[in-house]
């Protein structure tokens, strides 16, 4: 595959695949901009090689019509006007006349964003699905394809691996770039000790991933609801904590084949998420819910954290929705950003709660994917980076 520096993007209509999946709250307001700001590279390099630039994203899941009023694009539209400086034609469509009458228009350094890919999934699952004679169509807008969506990577759909089958000119952006030149690394080379903490709730979807980071990491800190799936595999009180049940044997089985899992000592419990009122214990009974790491158990983990000369997080540590069970997220970021190791989150909620404390530029890289960046853990391709 060609660099993007080794294509002419002059007067070509340039299709960018871009990550603009970002979180937005019940007003539709952007609540973190990131993958906005992380794509500006790539596109502020086109615009400066004079290319016409055709932008692809999808937003959340759109199963129904109902759906698609929360999961429109336009609001990006607008943010990505004011970060770049000029104007982004927002088009409320994603195929059609419209959508053919303004890419025919366009002049050179324009900016248009579609709509939201997965309004095309609402009727048979075109984009999800990759649906050839829609990667067909999108692949026909444009010269020249660039993926730059790291957080869609791990998927083939028509907006990314059918586009770029359907083209000549294809490459990866900067920000994929960047992505692949911090994560390849912590798998092919880490600097040791290498730790990994992991949060967050389900096991279910890091089943590969763990298995492939125990033979690479030398320490796992499990915190967050994930943990007490490992704790009841070892037959310790869980009360009514969150419990992944489905990967209660695969937690046993890990158990029994490793001593790297580190697991907490101590908690923060409550009788329900909803409850600020919170004790700190170090055994749960059978009515307590176990909704952060308690102390010891932060000390514990930042002693690990500490001789770590390499450090991949991803997941909370806590119920996270609730302010008051973020403090052993909060804590171990803190340290961490004064660490002097390679530090990288790897997406999702955890990298949102870095940058929201402004510790973004404290960690050596924050991934913008999360389900991507788990999944090139586990030691394989992915198939948007393979086009
Ligand atoms: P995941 O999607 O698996 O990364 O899980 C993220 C979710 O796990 C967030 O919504 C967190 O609030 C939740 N979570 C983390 N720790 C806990 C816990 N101890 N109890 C309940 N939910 C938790």
């Amino acid at each position: 595959m060609k660099k993007l520096e080794d294509i002419n993007l002059e007067h070509k209509k340039v299709i960018i695949r871009v990550d603009y999946n970002v979180p937005l709250n019940e007003n539709l307001e952007i609540t973190d901009d990131n993958r906005i700001v992380e794509s500006l590279k790539t596109l502020n390099y086109c615009l400066e090689h004079k290319a016409k630039v055709i932008l692809l994203s999808h937003l959340g899941k759109v199963k129904t019509e109902e759906d698609k009023k929360k999961k429109s694009l336009r609001v990006v539209a607008l943010r990505l006007s004011e970060l770049l400086g000029k104007e982004v034609k927002f088009i409320p469509a994603t195929r059609g006349k419209e959508v053919d009458d303004a890419v025919n228009n366009m002049q050179d350094s324009d900016v248009i964003l579609l709509e939201n890919t997965r309004f095309e999934d609402i009727d048979g699952k075109k984009e999800s699905g990759n649906d050839p004679e829609l990667a067909k169509y999108w692949a026909s807008l444009g010269d020249v394809f660039i993926n730059d969506a790291f957080g869609t990577c791990h998927r083939s759909h028509a907006s990314n691996v059918g586009i770029a089958s359907n083209m000549q000119e294809v490459c990866l952006g900067f920000l994929v770039r960047k992505e692949l030149d911090n994560l390849l690394p912590i798998i092919d080379k880490p600097e040791r000790p290498f730790t990994v903490i992991l949060g967050g709730a389900k096991i279910s979807d890091k089943i590969a991933t763990v298995q492939n980071l125990i033979k690479k990491a030398d320490y796992i800190l499990i915190g967050g609801a994930m943990a007490y799936t490992f704790l009841k595999g070892k037959g310790i009180e869980t009360g009514k904590s969150l419990i992944d049940e489905e990967s209660l044997d695969f937690a046993k089985d890990v158990l029994k084949t490793t001593n790297k899992i580190i697991l907490p000592i101590d908690h923060i419990v409550s009788t329900s998420t909803e409850n600020s009122n919170y004790q700190i214990k170090n055994t749960l009974e059978s009515d307590d819910i176990g909704l952060d790491i308690g102390p010891k158990t932060r000390e514990l983990f930042k002693s690990y954290l500490l001789k770590s000369k390499t450090i991949f997080w991803n997941g909370p540590m806590g119920y996270y929705e609730k302010e008051v069970y973020q403090e052993g997220t909060k804590e171990l970021c803190e340290f961490i950003s004064n660490l002097d190791a390679t530090s990288i989150v790897g997406g999702g909620d955890t990298a949102s709660a870095i940058i929201n404390m402004g510790f973004k530029d404290k960690f050596t890289h924050v991934s913008t994917g999360g389900g991507a960046s788990l999944e090139l853990l586990e030691g394989k391709g992915l198939p948007g980076i393979n086009i």
